[in-house]
């Protein structure tokens, strides 16, 4: 079959590479794609949300099969728009419909939709413009630090944690007074700070029925340590080693379980991946945040452990048979450490040749911010490549692709040094 992956970045460049091995694939199609993608597939160059686009691409290449990567298409209904035409209605779209993409577009809904069905997250309550007096009030009712939680997306700068109560009351004030992300903080979600290490849980569903994927933990921080500015991600490692099999069974059956069973009861019609933000607290998990599609660059250590086939998975997931599907693990573990271009997450420059590409042998160089200008691979965005190694334990695979990393390089590259360090 024909297949089209939407996305541009290392998380969209790993689905290609998973996608191509599939003896189900004829024709693989990116777009817009990137560099890496560009060496295994067809790139188009279409936006993600540019829905008239998509499906003049769709048809004129025989697509059969969507696989939606990032949360803004999603969330801008692509599969409700892929099921109301008729030239599109037999594609299958990999990713929920709209309504159930607001677990991940907005925060209010997926905390009404956690407390609906006793799933265990922190305690919250929210406020709009109307109620920003009640909210500040609210604050003084809660112990430091304060959550703040802009209702819609933010690009990941929505959320706030503030250790003053008169920092905490000035921030929920421009946030929904001076609406200091747009319409996303038209409503704010104040929530109890829970302290505890985190990990994300990634589950594949038909609807119906589920199937869990191995764990991962990412490093949301620019900096060593995990300090500084928040990122995209700066590496990842799969399994989680604090994750034990009790507290895996928990995961299971306090959220897995009860939130496929609550997108059932709510009729929320869900094909796709749900990536669940947990945090151990003691030796609870607890959600902090649902996101309707994979994590990326937790994909470029959950995919490659992967040993099923995933355009059959894909397949079923389509045809509600899931159930059918033995999900195969590679009992190794993987890490990826994220190269970044200098400055990120603010300023930055582009186009810097990176070096060294063709020597890697013992790693997995996926592309994210990536792309060929001229003949050359440039850098094009803020994370640049994925690094990803496979050892028997965590730290054998860490030190190869530290090791791999030596022989990359771009003006002013930048990656953390402690990936896994904490573990
Ligand atoms: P992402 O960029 O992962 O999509 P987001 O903007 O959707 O993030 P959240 O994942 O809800 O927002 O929160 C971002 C980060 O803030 C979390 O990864 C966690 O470190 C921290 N955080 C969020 N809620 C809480 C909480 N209740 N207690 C402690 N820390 C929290």
């Amino acid at each position: 079959m024909n297949i089209l992956v939407l996305g541009s970045g290392g998380r969209e460049h790993t689905f290609a590479w998973k996608i191509a091995q599939s003896n189900h694939c004829d024709n693989l199609y990116v777009a817009p794609g990137n560099s890496g993608t560009k060496s295994i597939a067809t790139n188009l160059d279409i936006s993600v949300t540019d829905f008239e686009a998509i499906k003049e691409a769709v048809i004129e290449n025989g697509v059969e099969l969507v696989v939606v990567g990032p949360e803004d298409p999603l969330v801008n209904g692509i599969h409700d728009f892929f099921l109301q035409d008729i030239d599109l209605k037999n594609v299958a779209v990999i990713g929920p419909q709209k309504a159930a993409a607001e677990l991940e577009g907005s925060k209010e809904f997926a905390k009404r939709f956690m407390v609906r069905h006793n799933i265990p997250t922190a305690a919250y309550e929210s406020f709009t413009k109307d109620t920003v007096e009640e909210g500040c009030k609210f604050l003084e009712t809660l112990n430091p630090p304060y959550v703040l939680k802009a209702d819609g997306l933010a690009a990941g700068k929505g959320v706030l944690i503030l250790s003053s109560l008169e920092d905490a009351q000035s921030e929920l004030k421009s946030m929904l007074v001076d609406a200091k992300f747009g319409n996303a903080s038209t409503k704010v979600v104040i929530e109890e700070f829970l302290d505890g290490i985190e990990l994300s849980c990634f589950v594949l569903t038909d609807g119906k029925h589920y199937k869990i994927l191995p764990t991962a933990k990412d490093y949301k921080r620019i900096g060593e340590g995990d300090t500084g500015l928040n990122t995209g991600g700066m590496g990842a490692v799969s399994p989680v080693p604090f994750a034990t099999k009790d507290f895996l069974d928990k995961i299971e059956n306090t959220i897995v379980k009860p939130t496929v069973e609550g997108l059932k009861k709510d009729n929320l019609p869900y094909v796709g991946f749900v990536f669940i933000g947990l945090i151990k607290v003691g030796d609870e998990p607890k959600v902090i945040e649902y996101n309707v599609r994979m994590g990326d660059p937790e994909t470029e250590v959950v995919l490659p452990r992967l040993k099923t086939d995933l355009v059959e998975i894909f397949q079923a997931m389509a045809n509600q048979t899931l159930a059918e599907v033995t999900i195969e693990i590679d009992e190794r573990a993987a890490t990826t450490i994220m190269l970044v271009s200098g400055g990120y997450p603010e300023a930055y420059e582009k186009g810097k040749e990176i070096m060294g590409l063709g020597t890697i042998k013992d790693s997995i160089v996926f592309h994210a911010g990536a792309n060929y200008q001229d003949d050359k691979v440039v850098t094009s965005g803020g994370r640049v490549m994925a690094v990803t190694s496979y050892g028997n334990t965590y730290q054998e695979a860490i030190k190869k692709s530290y090791q791999s990393i030596e022989n990359l390089c771009f003006d002013k590259m930048y990656y953390r040094k402690d990936i896994g360090f904490d573990l």
